[in-house]
Parts: structure tokens; C-alpha cells; sequence
């Protein structure tokens, strides 16, 4: 598994920086699975200036940022056949107000992973989610740090989707009723939230109950709503399958969602395309079987 890894300055600055919070967290299953980590110049050089990952081979330097680094990310995500370069995906640490995390390359790469299936991971919280979760997919014994992500009856999870992938997220969450049901709460966009309350009622969930709490439509501020709640630590958790092909009205309130997530970096975990969706709720079902 070959995995991009650029963080935002703020991000690898000090030795208790975001990168490093993960690193501390994860380090121990990056070198069980053999993860293959490219990194970005500057945050290649702050992990070994911080000796984290001493010895590992599988740390590889990529340019940096003013040297197209990033930029070799998104092509890689692509992919490079005919030269042997493909990534699976790619940890950004994003600090919302670093002016880079706005520029094109910063777009493009979240942008082509959400086309590829390949997880864009922002987040202290959603890198710790992503490891565990293919540990748990390697047949490794579930980590007890990992234990606080796997709350789900503690947490709220937003659920949103894009009119083109409607079908899509209702198909999802009927075919992961019960992992999406552990949830304390679920709270959706207003025509997303209408399709799955639809959709669980005729599951058998009670009919005098709604299986998620409505805001409004994304388009008339849903996002906005939801976006608050994770700022005020309300939810922890969000999936959204957004539609890349199309330009939206409400462009900058989903960006807005997106940031509020990068804002609680160690808290709150966002996943934006089926495929690693559904590898999460497989993950969530294959750990807890094994107590
Ligand atoms: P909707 O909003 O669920 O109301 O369609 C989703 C969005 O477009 O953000």
C-alpha cells in the first residue's frame, strides 16, 4: 500500500503537531501493515528531524511543495501506469487557515481521490481511523487506542450526498443498517435525511421515530448546520459522497463542512466516497465480532 502524506506547516511545526499525534498513535500499525508513505518535502524532513519512524525504510521523500510535490501526489492518486506510480490514497493534514490548503493542487488531490475511490484523509482523526481500519482488514488484533472511534453508540454521524449519488448513499446505509444504527444519532441534509428516514421506516424501523434528524437541503444551508455541530463537538463523524462532475451553487458551504472537520482535527473523521465507506462499516462489523 502506497499512501501520499503532506501536512500543513502548522501541522509538523513542534513535536506535538498534528503529523506527530498520528504518528504517535499509529506508528506501531504503519509498520505492521509495511505502509509505504510518500512524503512532501518539508513534512518528509520535520518527521525525521523528529526521528519519528527511525529506521523505516518504507518512508520515501517526495519534492516539496514549491517543487510540484503535491502536485506528483495528484498524478500518482491518478495514477502512472506505464511508470509504476500509483498511490492508494493520501493523508493531507489540513489546517484550514494555511492559505496552501485552498490552493489547486490541495483541491485537486481530495478531488481525485473522491474520483478514483481512494480514501482523502484530513484528519488526526480520520489517519487513526483509516490505519485501524485496514489493520482490522489485515486480520490484526484491534488496537485499544482505536477504541474511542469505535464508540459509536458515544457519537453522531452526519450523513449527505450529493443528488447523483443519492442512490447511491441509500443502497449504502440499507446494506449497513445495523453499523450505521449503533450511532447515538444520525443527523443528514434535508433530502438526503428524507430518502434514508424513507428507507429505514421501510426496514421496519418505527414509524413514529425518525432514523436521522433533518436539517435543512444542502443548497439552503444544511451544510452550514451541520458543519456547527462539529464545531461544537456534536458529531463526530461524517459521510459524505460527493459528486465531483458537477459545479454546485453551494460550493463554499461544502468546503465550509469540510473545514469545520479539518478545524477538530483530533476529533472528528469524514470519509467522502462509497468504497471506503463501505471498508469502514466491514471494519467496524469485523471488530467488534472479536471483542
Ligand atoms: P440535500 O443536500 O441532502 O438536501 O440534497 C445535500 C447537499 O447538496 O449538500
Amino acid at each position: 500500500m502506497r499512501i501520499g502524506l503532506a501536512a500543513n506547516q502548522l501541522h509538523h511545526s513542534h513535536a506535538d503537531a498534528a503529523l506527530f499525534r498520528w504518528l504517535q498513535a499509529s506508528e506501531r500499525g504503519v509498520r505492521e501493515l509495511g505502509i509505504v508513505l510518500c512524503a512532501v518535502g518539508r513534512t518528509h524532513a520535520a518527521i525525521a528531524a523528529h526521528h519519528a519512524l527511525d529506521g523505516y525504510d518504507k518512508l520515501i521523500r517526495y519534492p516539496y511543495g514549491r517543487q510540484g510535490g503535491l502536485m506528483k501526489l495528484v498524478a500518482e492518486i491518478v495514477g502512472l501506469p506505464d511508470e509504476g506510480r500509483l498511490l492508494d490514497g493520501a493523508i493531507y493534514l489540513i489546517d484550514p487557515v494555511d492559505p496552501s490548503s485552498i490552493f489547486p493542487e490541495a483541491v485537486a488531490l481530495k478531488r481525485q481521490c473522491v474520483i478514483n475511490h481512494k480514501p482523502f484523509i484530513s484528519t488526526v482523526a480520520s489517519a487513526r481511523d483509516w490505519v485501524e481500519v485496514e489493520r482490522i482488514h489485515a486480520s490484526l488484533p484491534p488496537d485499544p487506542g482505536a477504541d474511542d472511534l469505535h464508540g459509536l453508540e458515544r457519537h453522531t454521524l452526519a450523513l449527505i450526498a450529493h443528488d447523483a449519488m443519492k442512490e447511491q448513499m441509500l443502497a449504502y446505509a440499507a446494506a449497513h443498517f445495523d453499523v450505521l444504527s449503533r450511532f447515538a444519532q444520525r443527523v443528514a441534509t434535508g433530502t438526503t435525511g428524507h430518502r434514508l428516514n424513507e428507507m429505514a421506516w421501510s426496514l421496519g424501523w418505527p414509524r413514529d421515530t425518525p432514523w436521522v434528524r433533518r436539517y435543512q437541503s444542502g443548497p439552503l444551508g444544511g451544510d452550514a448546520q451541520i458543519a456547527d455541530l462539529v464545531l461544537e463537538r456534536r458529531c463526530q463523524r461524517a459521510i459524505f459522497f460527493e459528486d465531483p462532475h458537477v459545479a454546485r451553487q453551494h460550493e463554499a458551504d461544502i468546503q465550509l463542512l469540510e473545514r469545520a472537520v479539518t478545524t477538530l482535527t483530533d476529533d472528528a473523521v469524514c470519509m467522502t466516497s462509497p468504497r471506503v465507506a463501505v471498508r469502514w462499516a466491514e471494519a467496524v462489523r469485523k471488530r467488534a465480532a472479536r471483542g
